[in-house]
C-alpha cells in the first residue's frame, strides 16, 4: 500500500513534533534510522555518540537483544490485559516487586504508568488524597521548585518551575507555592506561613531538564526536616536520577534522604517499552490500605505487560552487569577532564552527580550543539549548560570522545 510520501519525507507535515517549532519542516529534522549500544546512525549512515541516552533515559544502550527478545516472548504469551480490580498478571506483579525491591521503600507499594507524566500526576493527587483520607481535606498545597521539571500533563505542567513551560495554556491547578531551588530557609518561611495546609513537595532530587542542579548542602535533607515536622510529604521525582543513574538505584540513597514517595519512569526499561510509575512508601499506602474506598485513579496501560517484561529484564540486566557501580565511574571521568578544561579556562564550570553531568559553557551552549552534533555527538543545551547523561554501556573511549568532541566545537565567547 502506498500513502504518497514514502518518496520524499520532505512532503509530509503529518507530524506534530513535541517541543519543536511546528513550523520546522519535516526534512530539517535528524531522522534516527538505528541504535547499537551508544551509537546512533542517521538516514544518510552518518553516525553519532548518544551523550543523552536519548532523553536521559537508556542505561542499558541500544539495541540489546535480551530486552527485545523477553518483550517479544511476552508478547506472544499475553499481548496486553489491564489490571483494574478484578484483574491482574504475572509481569505487572513481578516488575512491581522488582522496583520495589531496588527502591529506599522495599516495603511499600508500587503503581504503574507508562510515562514520566502520568507518574508525577498520579503521586501529585495520591498526596493530596493522603490527607483526605487522614481527615485533612483543608491540606491541598503543593510546593513546587524553581527550575524543577515534572512532564506536560495539568499536574507537571503545574508543577514545574520552568516558567516557559507553564505559560500559555490558561488556569493551571490551582493551591501550588513555589519555593527557591537552592535555600531551604524559603521553603521553611513558605512552611512558618501555610504549614497545617501543605500536602507535600515536589522535587527531583538532582534536577535534570531544568539544568542538571545537584542539591545544595542540606537542601533535600531540610525539605525532609519540614515536611515531618509539618505533616506534609515528600515526593522525589525520580524520572531522570532513578535506576543507577546517579550511582545508586536511586538517587534517594546517593544523597541519603528517603522520601514518602517516589515517581520513576525512563530507566525503568531504558526506553524499550514505555513504562512509568509511582513508589509509594509503607506510611501513604498504610492510609489507603485501610481507607474503605477504592483507588479511583489509573491508565488502560497501566502494568501492560510488554513494558513490564521490559522493566523486569532490564533491572536484572543493570544489576548482573553491574551497571549501577559503572555510573559513578561515567561520573568520576567526566568531573576529571571538566575539572581540567575548568582550570584551563575552556568552561566555565561544571556539575552532576554520577552519570548526569553538565559541562558550563562561557556563552549559550545552541552553537556549540550543532556543532557537535556535526562532530557526531548529540547532546543537550539548556542555556549555557550542556547536558551529559550517556548510557551506564558507555566505554571510556567513548567518554572520552564525547568530551574531545565538545573542546573541538567550543568557540571563544
Ligand atoms: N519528571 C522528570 C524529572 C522528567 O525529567 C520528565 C521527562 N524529562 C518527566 C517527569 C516527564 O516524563 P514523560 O516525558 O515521560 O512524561
Amino acid at each position: 500500500m502506498s500513502w504518497g510520501w514514502e518518496d520524499d519525507v520532505m512532503t509530509s507535515s503529518a507530524l506534530l513534533h513535541p517541543f519543536a517549532d511546528p513550523a520546522k519542516p519535516e526534512g530539517d529534522f535528524v531522522k534516527i534510522v538505528r541504535a547499537e549500544g551508544t551509537t546512533l546512525w542517521d538516514d544518510t549512515g552518518k553516525t553519532y555518540l548518544d551523550a543523552m541516552a536519548s532523553l536521559w533515559f537508556c542505561q542499558i544502550g541500544h539495541g540489546n537483544r535480551e530486552m527485545v527478545d523477553a518483550i517479544g516472548t511476552q508478547l506472544a504469551q499475553l499481548d496486553s490485559h489491564h489490571i483494574f480490580d478484578p484483574f491482574t498478571h504475572q509481569p505487572a506483579i513481578d516488575a512491581a516487586e522488582a522496583i520495589r525491591s531496588v527502591s529506599p521503600m522495599p516495603d511499600g507499594r508500587v503503581f504503574l504508568g507508562s510515562s514520566g507524566s502520568e507518574a508525577v500526576d498520579t503521586a501529585l493527587k495520591l498526596m493530596r488524597q493522603f490527607h483526605r483520607l487522614n481527615g485533612d481535606p483543608d491540606r491541598q498545597i503543593l510546593l513546587r521548585r524553581t527550575r524543577g521539571y515534572h512532564g506536560t500533563n495539568w499536574g507537571g505542567t503545574t508543577a514545574q518551575g520552568i516558567e516557559p513551560n507553564r505559560d500559555g495554556w490558561g488556569d493551571l491547578v490551582p493551591h501550588f507555592v513555589e519555593i527557591d531551588p537552592d535555600d531551604v530557609e524559603d521553603a521553611a518561611r513558605v512552611f512558618a506561613e501555610h504549614g497545617d495546609r501543605i500536602a507535600g513537595v515536589i522535587t527531583e532530587p538532582i534536577q535534570g531538564a531544568g539544568g542538571v542542579f545537584p542539591p545544595s548542602d542540606g537542601y533535600l535533607e531540610g525539605l525532609r526536616r519540614l515536611t515531618e515536622q509539618h505533616g506534609a510529604l515528600l515526593c522525589f521525582d525520580e524520572v531522570i536520577s532513578g535506576f543507577g543513574r546517579t550511582g545508586s538505584w536511586f538517587a534517594s540513597q546517593t544523597y541519603g534522604v528517603t522520601p514518602d514517595l517516589i515517581t520513576f519512569a525512563k530507566g525503568v526499561t531504558s526506553g524499550y517499552q514505555p513504562l512509568s510509575g509511582v513508589v509509594v512508601g509503607r506510611r501513604v499506602a498504610d492510609a489507603f490500605e485501610s481507607s474503605d474506598a477504592m483507588l479511583r485513579t489509573g491508565y488502560t496501560y497501566s502494568g501492560h505487560p510488554a513494558a513490564c517484561a521490559a522493566g523486569v529484564t532490564n533491572i536484572a540486566i543493570i544489576e548482573r552487569d553491574g551497571l549501577v557501580a559503572r555510573a559513578t565511574e561515567i561520573g568520576e571521568r567526566f568531573e576529571a577532564a571538566f575539572a581540567a578544561l575548568t582550570r584551563d579556562g575552556v568552561i566555565a564550570g561544571h556539575r552532576g552527580t554520577g552519570a548526569v553531568q553538565a559541562a558550563l559553557l562561557h556563552a549559550d551552549g545552541i552553537g556549540t550543539r550543532q556543532r557537535m552534533l556535526e562532530g557526531g555527538v548529540v547532546v543537550r543545551p539548556i542555556g549555557e549548560a550542556l547536558a551529559f547523561c550517556p548510557p551506564l554501556t558507555s566505554t571510556d573511549a567513548e567518554i572520552d570522545t564525547m568530551i574531545d568532541v565538545m573542546v573541538a566545537s567550543i568557540r571563544p565567547a
